[in-house]
């Protein structure tokens, strides 16, 4: 039995104020949360996120990490940066840096690998583009994105990290897959772990993002091999957060 996790991924958004309020709010709610909730924050506010999160079930999580340790880099933060605010959770090869940012799959093993270097848990992103599902060709882009991360690091790489599906034309534009067709995804990724290692197929939560909102999370996570959610527009609302963490199980 895998617990679920919900993370909410805020992305470029929220002030100082408005981050204290949000968090305010999902700790307050927190009661009857029976799963795991990360909350990914902007750089920035980390500080703040975890001076605010001390003593709280919540976890950190960071957006995106370089994938060298130092150097001139400049704008970039590092692993060992993210470390040292105690930094849980690290979102690597979200559709968006993948598409604004033209991170390769190559350059996203490398930061799930610099990830895992420094004891964080890497929630690696994959999921095709409206034209690849029409075209059919959906399986082989999780595969292709998946198997660079195998390449680099191995099989065993995936027993401490989770997989976040997020199918990029359900990503903030109220189209959900449904959740058939998010189980099907889910359940192609974990055969293909399981050809190589069945243990680690079992162990590892695949999420599943996209659109999810308090009123479709009961459904998803109710899915055999989807183990949670990836929140982006949602985890900014404090009663729709909460009401996906409560579609959770322990
Ligand atoms: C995301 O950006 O990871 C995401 C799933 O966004 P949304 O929930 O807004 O579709």
């Amino acid at each position: 039995m895998r617990t679920t996790l919900v993370a909410g991924n805020w992305k470029m958004n929220g002030t100082r104020d408005s981050i204290k309020v949000l968090l305010d709010g999902i700790s307050a709610g927190m009661a009857d949360v029976q799963c795991q909730v990360a909350v990914c924050a902007p750089a920035i506010y980390i500080s703040d996120v975890k001076s605010q999160l001390d003593g709280s079930k919540i976890a950190l999580g960071a957006e995106d990490v370089n994938e060298n340790d130092k150097g001139a880099y400049t704008g970039e933060i590092s692993t060992s940066m993210l470390k040292d605010f105690s930094v849980d959770y690290v979102i690597i090869g979200h559709s968006e840096r993948r598409a604004i940012y033209n991170e390769s799959d190559e350059l996203v093993a490398k930061k799930f690998a610099a990830t895992r270097a420094a004891g964080m848990i890497p929630i690696l992103c994959v999921g095709e583009l409206l034209e690849e599902r029409e075209s059919g060709v959906t399986e082989q882009v999780v595969a292709r994105q998946l198997k660079a991360v195998i390449d680099l690091e191995g099989i065993a790489a995936l027993a401490d990290c989770v997989i976040a599906y997020e199918p990029v034309w359900a990503i903030g534009t109220g189209k959900t897959a449904s959740p058939e067709q998010a189980q099907a995804v889910h359940a192609f990724i974990r055969g293909l772990i399981a050809e190589q290692d069945k243990a680690i197929a079992e162990k590892v939560q695949i999420l599943y993002g996209g659109s999810v909102k308090g009123s479709n999370a009961v459904e998803l996570f109710a899915m055999d091999d989807i183990d949670g959610g990836l929140i982006g527009g949602a985890s900014l609302l404090v009663d729709d957060f909460l009401a996906i963490c409560r579609a959770g199980k322990a």
